[in-house]
């Protein structure tokens, strides 16, 4: 291959790749403030997947610099995967985290235009009976996070809704 055509193909693959990086985890919902939950209630089977702007988390959406920076991304990557700490569900339905994972660019060390936690949590309930609604701690821990818009499949059926600081608590 001609040299100069090869370089040209280099510049411009360099010049569109971190555009089309920044694209994939440009997520159109991404809105501070506003978190976005999908949540299946399903016998004994709770499954949330959460999907929150770092900046509501975070007060920041950059890479960490300061060691307070530093430290409160430790913080919260080790925290949210913590039960009771995003969600709470009814003492009652007896529940047991099965399996949870916290992923971010900002996790790894990376960085595009904006950033989320997307969150998967999975529980188990021995009193199914007992799952009306879920409460959202992570309010009061992340004052920044206004709302969370929830698509929810229940055992009451498919809805969607919005969750506010202020009544943090779903129900169905
Ligand atoms: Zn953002």
């Amino acid at each position: 291959m001609n040299p100069w055509i090869l370089t040209l193909i280099l510049q411009t693959t360099a010049v569109l790749l971190p555009v089309w990086a920044a694209d994939k985890h440009d997520h159109a919902g991404h809105s501070h403030g506003q978190g976005q939950l999908e949540l299946v209630v399903q016998g004994g089977s709770v499954k949330a997947n959460f999907e929150i702007p770092m900046e509501s988390l975070l007060g920041f959406e950059h890479l960490p610099t300061t060691p307070a920076q530093k430290k409160a991304m430790a913080d919260l990557q080790a925290g949210v995967t913590q039960p009771d700490y995003v969600l709470s569900l009814p003492k009652a339905a007896a529940c047991e985290l099965k399996s949870v994972e916290a992923q971010s660019d900002m996790f790894l060390g990376q960085k595009s235009t904006h950033s989320d936690l997307d969150l998967s949590m999975t529980f188990t309930c021995s009193q199914p009976a007992e799952l009306k609604q879920i409460e959202f701690p992570i309010f009061k821990q992340h004052t920044r996070l206004k709302s969370l818009k929830v698509d929810m499949l229940t055992p009451k059926g498919q809805g969607a809704t919005t969750v506010k600081a202020n009544d943090p608590v779903l129900r169905w």
